[in-house]
Parts: C-alpha cells; sequence; structure tokens
C-alpha cells in the first residue's frame, strides 16, 4: 500500500485489508457512504500509518506527507469549487480524528479551518452574511488556540461572559457582527498574550498545525486514560479526516444534530436524538445549548414547546429517516449519525456503530434477529458478556418513599446513591476510600474522564440525551442524569439549589438515570429478573455453549439468586462462611479454644444442627443439582474472639481464666496465615471438625431423601492439598463418615470426593492426586497467589505499578495469567490420564470473568463457577468462546 492518504472516494480503499486499521473508524464510513451515494462532503482521510510516521519523525509532518495534503486539497477543490484560501470563494475545511474505535470526546476537532482575517471578508460576502461569517471566524479561533497552541477555552468564555453583561443580553445568538468583530480582536489578543505567538493567518500553516495536533492528541492525558480504561493498546494511533466544512449556522434554513437509528437508552426502534437550528455540532454535544427533539411524537412526550425537526423541516427530516434506513440495513447496527443542514441540503458527517445501554444492546440484538437482519449467533456475539453486569444491579425500590428534589433527563439507566461531589479530582479521591459520590457538574468535559469513572453516578445541569455526559455514562453503564435545569450550582461554596432544597458537598443523594429523577438520601433498591429479551438471548447462548455454568453460594438467598440467574449447581460452598453468623460464632470459638478433644466435641456438637439445616435448605433448592461442599478452609485465627467481650463470653462458656484464652490465643497467632494452619491442614490436625461437617452434610442428605426432595450427589471437597497422602487420609475420613450415617439410617449415600487444585505443588502432581480424586477444581485465587508468591490481600498495594510497566496487561487476580494457565492446563491433563472421567472444574474468581472462561472452555474444562451475579455474564461468554472455537 503506497497511497498514505485516501481521497473518500477513492478506489484504493478495495484493496485495503484491514481498512479501519488504516482510515479509522470515520474515516472509513465517511468512505462507505461515499460509496452508497449518500451525501457527504468531499474530503480524505489521513492514514494512521502517517500518525505512526509522524511520531517516528520527531513530532513533525514529513515534506513527503505535506505534499501529499496539497494533492489531496487540490482534489477537494476541484469537487467543491472553492479554492483553500481563496479571497472569492475560500474552502473551509474540518479537521478530525478518526481512531480505529470510536473514543466518543477523547480526541480534537477543529472546525471552520482555513478563515483568516481576509478570508472571512470573502466567506461573508459569499454568502451575504457578515454575522454568520464573523460567529465562524470566532469559533475557529477558539478552537484552534485551544487544541493547537493550548490557550485554555475559558480565557474566550469569560471574554463573552463579560461582554454579554456589559452589553445586557444573555445569549450568544443575541451578538451581532460588530460585537463578533470586537470580540475577535480581543481573541488574538489573548492568544498572543498566553501562547506567545501570534494567531496564524497562513491557512497551509493553519492546516499542518491542525493535522499535527490531532496526531498529539493522541497521546493526550485523557486519550490515555480513555485507552486504560478500555483496553486499546496505544501503538494503533488515530488517522485524521479532513473534509471540506458545511454550515449548519447560516440561519434558520440550517441545522445540525445527532440521531441514533434507535433508542441508544431502551433499545426501542425508534429514531432517536437531537438537532439544534442555526448551529454548528459542537453546540448539540458541548451542551452549551439544550437542543430540540428530532420527532414530533418525542416532542409530545417531553411535553417541549419548541418544534421538532419533523416538523420544522419535514422535507429534510423524510430524507434523514431514509438514509437511517439505508445505513442500518447496511451495517446491519444501529447507528449513531451526525448531520447538517446548510440551506435545506442534508448532509452527512459521520455513521457509526452507536454506544448504547446493556439494556438497549440485547434489545436490539433480539430485534434485529426477529426482522432478520442478523442471525442468533451474531446476536450472542454481539453482546459484551462484561456489559450485562449492569442489567442485573439494582433499580429503586418503588415501594419506598422518595423526596424528589429535582428532575432532568434520563439519559443513562440505572439507580445509584452516594455523597455529593463537584469536582472529579473529589469523587477519584472519595473512591480511593471506598465512599460512593455522585458528581455534579454543570457539563462535563474529557477532563472529567476519571471523576466519571470513580463516581457511581453523574449529574448535569445542562446538556442533551447526546451531551459529553450522556454518551460517555452510558458507555461507561453509569447512571447519569443530563440537562436538570432545576439545579443550581454553585462551585465555590460546594453547594447545589433546587427551588426548595439546598444540598451541600457530602450530603446524600440519589439519581434514577432511567427516569431523571434527583432524590433526597438513600433510596433503597430492588434486584432485577431475568426476563423478556434478556431471558430470550439467554436462551440461544445456553444452546451455543458448552461448558456448565455453576455458582459460588452458601446462603440459601445467594444460591436462591444464583439458580434465577440460571446456575446449573453450586461449584463452591464455602462452609467456613455458614460458621461466621452470630449465634454460632461462640460455639465455633469454643471448638478452636477447646483445650481438649472433648471439649471441643462438645463445641461441635453445637455447630451439627446449624450446618444440617443450611445444608438441607440448599439441597432443597437447588433440586437434583450437583452441590459442590468444601470442607472448612481458613485459618482458625480468623475466628478468634478480639475485643474484651468476645474474650469474656467465651471464658464463660468454656469455664476457663480469661488469661487461659488469651495465652491460648497468642498460641494460635500465625505469621503468615494464608500459608498457614489452613485448609486440609487443619483437618489433619483436628479431624473431629471434618467429621462433624460431613456428618451433618450425609444426615442432611438422608432428610432430604426422607422428605422425597428430588436427589442430591453432593461432591466434597477437601481444600488446600499439596500431596497424595493428604488427599488419601482425608478421602478416608469422609467415607469412614458416610459408611457410619448409611448403617446407621440403613440407606443407600452416593456423593462423590475431590480437591482442589490451588497450589503448584497439586498441579505438578496431578496424576498422583486424581488416584483418590472423582473431580478437581480449581482455586485459581490461590493458585495465583502461590505461583506468584504474590499476596492476594496485599497485592493491591503494587500491582498498579505492575499494569503501568506493562509487567502486567491485567491483573492475575482477575484474568488467569498464562503461567497459572500452564499449570491448570498440566493439571488437566495429568488428571485425565489418570483417571478419563474425572470432573473438572473452577471455582476462583476468574470462573466469572469472561477472557478467563475462553481459556477454560480451550482446555476442556467440564464447568466454570462464580458468584451469582456473574452466573448469566459466564453463560454469555461461554457461548461466545465455544462460537469462536469453531471458527
Ligand atoms: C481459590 O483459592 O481460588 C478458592 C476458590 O478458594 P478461596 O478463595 O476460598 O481460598
Ligand atoms: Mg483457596
Amino acid at each position: 500500500m503506497n497511497k498514505l492518504i485516501l481521497n473518500f472516494k477513492s478506489n484504493e480503499f478495495k484493496k485495503l485489508k484491514n481498512p479501519k486499521e488504516f482510515l479509522g473508524g470515520k474515516g472509513v464510513n465517511l468512505s462507505r457512504m461515499g460509496k452508497m451515494g449518500l451525501p457527504v462532503p468531499p474530503g480524505f482521510t489521513i492514514s494512521t500509518k502517517v500518525c505512526d510516521l509522524f511520531y517516528k519523525n520527531k513530532k513533525k509532518l514529513t515534506k513527503k506527507i505535506v505534499n501529499s495534503i496539497k494533492n489531496e486539497l487540490k482534489i477537494i477543490e476541484k469537487e467543491t469549487d472553492k479554492k483553500f484560501g481563496d479571497l472569492k470563494n475560500p474552502l473551509l475545511v474540518s479537521v478530525r480524528s478518526g481512531a480505529r474505535v470510536s473514543m466518543p470526546g477523547m480526541m480534537d476537532t477543529i472546525l471552520n479551518l482555513g478563515l483568516n482575517d481576509k478570508t472571512v471578508l470573502a466567506l461573508a460576502k459569499k454568502t451575504s452574511n457578515m454575522r454568520f461569517a464573523k460567529d465562524s471566524y470566532r469559533r475557529f479561533i477558539q478552537m484552534y488556540s485551544n487544541v493547537v497552541m493550548g490557550v485554555e477555552s475559558y480565557n474566550f468564555e469569560e471574554l463573552i461572559e463579560n461582554y454579554k453583561l456589559t452589553k445586557g443580553v444573555l445569549l450568544d445568538t443575541e451578538l451581532d457582527e460588530n460585537d463578533w468583530d470586537g470580540l475577535i480582536q480581543d481573541f488574538k489578543n489573548v492568544v498572543k498574550d498566553k501562547a506567545n505567538k501570534k494567531f496564524p493567518q497562513n491557512v497551509f500553516d493553519q492546516l499542518y498545525g491542525a493535522v499535527s495536533a490531532v496526531f498529539l492528541s493522541w497521546e493526550s492525558n485523557r486519550a490515555k486514560i480513555y485507552r486504560k480504561l478500555n483496553q486499546i493498546p496505544s501503538d494503533w494511533g488515530t488517522a485524521v479526516n479532513v473534509q471540506s466544512m458545511v454550515f449548519g449556522n447560516m440561519g434558520s434554513n440550517c441545522a445540525t444534530g445527532v440521531v441514533f437509528t434507535r433508542n441508544p437508552s431502551d433499545g426501542s426502534n425508534k429514531i432517536y436524538g437531537e438537532y439544534l437550528i442555526n448551529a454548528q455540532g459542537e453546540d448539540v454535544v458541548a451542551g452549551t445549548r439544550t437542543p430540540q427533539y428530532m420527532t414530533k411524537e418525542a416532542r409530545k412526550n417531553a411535553n417541549a414547546k419548541e418544534q421538532s425537526m419533523e416538523e420544522s423541516m419535514p422535507k429534510v427530516f423524510k430524507q434523514l429517516k431514509k438514509i437511517l434506513n439505508i445505513l442500518e440495513k447496511y451495517y446491519k447496527d444501529m447507528q449513531d449519525v451526525e448531520f447538517t443542514v446548510e440551506n435545506k441540503k442534508l448532509w452527512m458527517l459521520q455513521t457509526r456503530s452507536g454506544k448504547r445501554t446493556s439494556k438497549s444492546a440485547v434489545k436490539i440484538a433480539v430485534d434485529m434477529v426477529k426482522e432478520k437482519l442478523i442471525s442468533k449467533k451474531e446476536a450472542v456475539l454481539r453482546i459484551d458478556p462484561n456489559s450485562l453486569d449492569t442489567l442485573l444491579h439494582s433499580t429503586l425500590d418503588e415501594k419506598s418513599e422518595i423526596k424528589i428534589i429535582a428532575n432532568g433527563l434520563p439519559a443513562s439507566p440505572g439507580a445509584a446513591s452516594g455523597k455529593v461531589v463537584f469536582s472529579s479530582d473529589e469523587a477519584e479521591r472519595l473512591n480511593g476510600m471506598m465512599q460512593d459520590t455522585i458528581l455534579v457538574r454543570i457539563e462535563t468535559s474529557p477532563e472529567d474522564i476519571h471523576g466519571m469513572h470513580a463516581a457511581k453516578g453523574i449529574l448535569t445541569a445542562r446538556g442533551g440525551m447526546t451531551s459529553h455526559a450522556a454518551v460517555v455514562a452510558r458507555g461507561m453503564g453509569r447512571p447519569c442524569i443530563s440537562g436538570s435545569s432545576e439545579i443550581d450550582i454553585n462551585y465555590e461554596n460546594k453547594i447545589f439549589k433546587t427551588s426548595n432544597f439546598e444540598v451541600k458537598e457530602g450530603d446524600i443523594i440519589t439519581i434514577d438515570g432511567s427516569t431523571g429523577r434527583v432524590i433526597l438520601g438513600k433510596v433503597p433498591t430492588v434486584k432485577p429478573e431475568i426476563s423478556g429479551d434478556f431471558s430470550k438471548l439467554m436462551s440461544w447462548a445456553d444452546d451455543f455453549r458448552k461448558l456448565k455454568v455453576r455458582t459460588n453460594a452458601e446462603t440459601p438467598t445467594d444460591t436462591k439468586t444464583a439458580r434465577d440467574f440460571g446456575a446449573e449447581g453450586i461449584g463452591l460452598c464455602r462452609t467456613e462462611h455458614m460458621f461466621f453468623d452470630e449465634d454460632r460464632i461462640l460455639s465455633v470459638r469454643e471448638m478452636i479454644l477447646s483445650k481438649t478433644k472433648e471439649d471441643r466435641n462438645k463445641a461441635l456438637a453445637k455447630l451439627l444442627p446449624y450446618q444440617k439445616k443450611d445444608f438441607i435448605e440448599i439441597f432443597k433448592i437447588m433440586n437434583g443439582l450437583p452441590v459442590t461442599v468444601r470442607l472448612l478452609d481458613p485459618p482458625l485465627h480468623e475466628f478468634l474472639p478480639k475485643n474484651e467481650k468476645e474474650i469474656n463470653d467465651v471464658s464463660k462458656a468454656l469455664d476457663l481464666p480469661i488469661k487461659e484464652i488469651e495465652s491460648r490465643i497468642n498460641e494460635l497467632h500465625e505469621h503468615n496465615p494464608m500459608l498457614g494452619h489452613r485448609g486440609c491442614r487443619l483437618g489433619i490436625s483436628f479431624p473431629e471438625i471434618y467429621e462433624m461437617q460431613c456428618k451433618a452434610m450425609f444426615e442432611a442428605l438422608v432428610e432430604c431423601k426422607k422428605k422425597k426432595y428430588k436427589s442430591i450427589i453432593p461432591e466434597i471437597m477437601i481444600p488446600l492439598v499439596s500431596t497424595e497422602a493428604e488427599i488419601k487420609i482425608m478421602k478416608d475420613l469422609v467415607v469412614r463418615v458416610a459408611n457410619r450415617v448409611k448403617k446407621k439410617n440403613k440407606v443407600k449415600i452416593d456423593y462423590l470426593v475431590g480437591t482442589m487444585i490451588e497450589l503448584p505443588r497439586a498441579a505438578l502432581k496431578a496424576k498422583d492426586i486424581a488416584k483418590h480424586a472423582d473431580f478437581f477444581s480449581f482455586g485459581t485465587n490461590d493458585l495465583t497467589q502461590t505461583t506468584f508468591g504474590i499476596s492476594r490481600d496485599d497485592s493491591g498495594k503494587f500491582l498498579n505499578d505492575y499494569i503501568e510497566n506493562k509487567i502486567f496487561d491485567i491483573d492475575p487476580f482477575i484474568s488467569i495469567d498464562d503461567g497459572v494457565g500452564d499449570l491448570i492446563e498440566m493439571a488437566t491433563l495429568k488428571g485425565r490420564k489418570q483417571n478419563k472421567s474425572i470432573k473438572l472444574g473452577i471455582c476462583g474468581e476468574h470462573g466469572g470473568d469472561p477472557k478467563s472462561i475462553k481459556f477454560c472452555a480451550k482446555i476442556g474444562l467440564n464447568y466454570v463457577s462464580c458468584s451469582p451475579y456473574r452466573v448469566p455474564v459466564a453463560r454469555l461468554a461461554a457461548a461466545q468462546a465455544q462460537l469462536i472455537k469453531k471458527n
């Protein structure tokens, strides 16, 4: 490929193997729209390869590139019959970034480039509109000086605001050509003062400066943060699109807007968007003017007075609707489109796959299958499993009493409560202290990205449904209310006021991003259900997947939630969690601190009925599905009494002096509890603990049989095994207790005995261990900890440094590391070699991580087990893993 710059109409496009990699998303779509014969203003794309060359050439454009840009400009000049820098009919261009994937609001855009003190007069003459020309010039100075010359925008905003105050007007539209003329002079002075350079008058210097600035913006802080949050590689680079300008701000026959082919919030198949008459693109997205609705229906529903586009420009609206239909059929996906109307002529400025909420993503995918636009397989592959998380979280409990203090636009659904903060830095600071916040801003800008990420929800006073806040929040899955004009924010005093209330920084509010309600205080939430489109998509996913999905649960509530979400069994019931209840902990402490076996047995006898009752309840809920019960695992010190009262209570219960209790506590202290007396090591030292647990479980089984519940085959799991002898001794114990219960009750009991593989030695010796195991369950939390020798409890303090230094791409406690993966794969092969029918699963946190699930499917595990709320995520990820494996 020789050409580094491509005209939108160039036939070279066909030769590109990966057009998006080379031209970026925006460039490819402009070329495609051009080829479909849609009205696209002429232009060209400077490829991502040039971005690479730019950085290699000390952040400068090479001579060769400069010449190619000049040649391409000539082609546009021909197409538009205008000339760049001409004093009669000047060509103006826009310069925009366009990376491989869209990064809304992250990169820089410059409009009206090509204006200077002379061409502005030519533009005025040509359009017979001096006000429009001057307004365009001042906008260009503002944007260019900010993006290219680093002069902060508030310098210009301040001048405009002060001028309006002196003139006694409220709106920019009330300023005339003479006002703008004066302001242009002031702007130029500010530029000279702040940048130590004059505003460039040479149009070619302007162009090369703008192209370079777009390339430089790829390495800006906000782009870096966005890339990190969205796992976008830094070597992709951005392309630059140079396109002839069309104007939505030339008068009342002009407009500009953003429209989605379907509703990005709820997924309904109705066009959805906003437009502004007599405005330029950034007016809609920046949220500085509140835009009008596209359709009559939307306007009526919102009780808005200003005409919709359907009413004000019916002919152009009809044409636009037709084009939206063509685009959606072509891309087979919901599109987010920008358009401009210049003197009643419609121009398409860009199309891209629209960002959407998880709810609408599911609805759109399911609807498109119904409409025969895509297959079920495509629908399943289209949804990001991690995005389901937001669908599985709670909405406001409508039964609770609420105090609505303001309303705004329902920009991104979901409910969130938290302390009010007025700055992104504060949101980030409090998030570091595990405190929930709601970020309240007049409007957000790309500089707020870290705060929006740190906050639980976002509330803005200005801006529409496609404002920066709305788009970014939807992408992140954060609840958001935008354009709540009822709130009046005072940053200095850190308060916002509504007609009746005053809310200070630190006060708690709740926002409901699905309805736009701002509520005082914290509101209870309710759990969502899997139904409708979601359950349909899930059932398609289930048809494709081979991996089973179980859950990690030990309480009846969690077990039930997991079943409702489609869990096919319990992969890990951590029995120690059943010991922590307030009414049981004293008996547990008695058991640990007992000095004699007799005392210990007494305490265990008190615990047995509790364990038995829990098992009965869980077996009943699981209704015949497999349940893996893990025998006690954590270090004993976790249960020890910590304060005076707790020590007193145990002393009384055991009838031992306080001093003795204290010395026993000291004896049990461990320097490194994670590597200490835990797991099966407890079972070796105190077999009576495991015996009680097994007895409780087998007796629970007998009880279930009597009650005629569907029969369960429990899978008894021995934790932290590293040697063959350990599993052998523990298995003998289980069998012994089972035989006793069988004999006593004269019933048949079926069960499996297996082990966790969570220590490197267990993986290495999997063949020997498998002689005594019906199943292996990979405990990847401990396996990651012990393979790296990194404490899972302390890793948070330094893992970020490892990610920043690119030692890890991702936290290995979240996504399986490939070294840990090698151990798992090896143990799988060894285990299967010894025991062909051995059941293999995973129950570490990785069991709910889509990337790790892909790995589990690849090496042929039988199931993954994850927390209840991750079950649907795992079901979808398992289906995708299977579909990708097939391709
Ligand atoms: C594990 O180590 O992966 C595991 C599931 O056990 P726990 O987290 O209880 O140590
Ligand atoms: Mg473990």
